[in-house]
């Protein structure tokens, strides 16, 4: 599933490409993923210039003029293509297209679990889980994010994907956090010492830096906007490796169930 990292990428691709780009028409292919109404979508986007690109936790905001903002959340499988219409295929969920371009922004999606939804700016436009999202890993000073857990009592890997205490972390960038922070992820806040739980701060805060660096990690789906692979799945030190031996010590990962989620980790290094 695609994570903070790779939003990001695929923010800072499309920018380049589509800011400053009129709508000349929402061509939209099946209604799954929409959480706004298609006619809507269509009425209120034609003809709209797109001002910047941004990044909210694990959404890809297209700002447009008129304060619309187009929230696109990929969930499992979902990919941005910037491409020609010949790339459509029986997973286009939806495209954008735009004056004086031969490409257009394709929205795919394999398994549907995606999102696409409109807001106006205002905040009772917003559905529930854009609202209630916490704040931004990469923005956070490292008492604010030790804040973050107080009073928690879940256990820290489960804590840290819950997107209404901070954003835009999954499973992969959690795993790979509490191994560089040599932290158990069964731990619960209250058991962490202070000096572990900054340097979890540190730990996710340059394991989102370096992904983002590498392009984002390309396990299944996520690919960039010209099909081409990000690359920090090459750097993973426990995501994905049950089975392997530790890079630092050489024990086996293991990989376990925590809260209905896997979870990577070495029981050597993380205790
Ligand atoms: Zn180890």
């Amino acid at each position: 599933m695609p994570e903070l990292p790779e939003i990001e990428v695929l923010s800072r691709e499309l920018g380049k490409k589509i800011s400053g780009l009129r709508v000349s028409e929402v061509v939209i292919c099946r209604e799954f993923l929409l959480k706004t109404p298609r006619k809507i979508l269509e009425k209120k986007l034609l003809g709209k210039t797109v001002l910047k690109l941004s990044r909210r936790g694990k959404y890809l905001c297209l700002i447009f003029d008129s304060e619309l903002i187009l929230w696109l959340h990929l969930g499992m499988t979902g990919q941005l293509l910037w491409a020609s219409s010949r790339s459509y295929d029986a997973y286009a969920q939806m495209a954008l297209r735009f004056e004086n371009s031969a490409e257009e922004l394709i929205f795919r999606d394999i398994r549907k679990f995606g999102r696409i939804c409109l807001t106006n700016g205002s905040p009772d436009s917003m559905p529930r889980g854009l609202r209630e999202l916490g704040p931004e890993p990469l923005e956070l000073a490292p008492d604010d994010f030790t804040k973050c857990f107080d009073g928690r009592t879940g256990r820290i890997k489960s804590l840290l994907l819950n997107q209404k205490l901070v954003a835009g972390l999954g499973n992969i960038y959690a795993d790979e956090s509490l191994f560089r922070a040599g932290i158990n992820p069964r731990k619960r806040p209250s058991g962490i010492k202070r000096e572990k739980f900054l340097g979890l701060h540190k730990a996710v805060y340059e394991t989102l830096r370096e992904a983002i660096l590498q392009g984002g990690s390309s396990i299944d789906d996520f690919i960039h906007t010209d099909g081409s692979r990000g690359g920090f799945q090459n750097f993973h030190r426990v995501y994905g490796r049950a089975g392997e031996k530790c890079f630092n010590c050489g024990t086996i990962i293991r990989r376990i169930m925590l809260g209905g989620r896997s979870a990577h980790f070495c029981p050597t290094c993380q205790k």
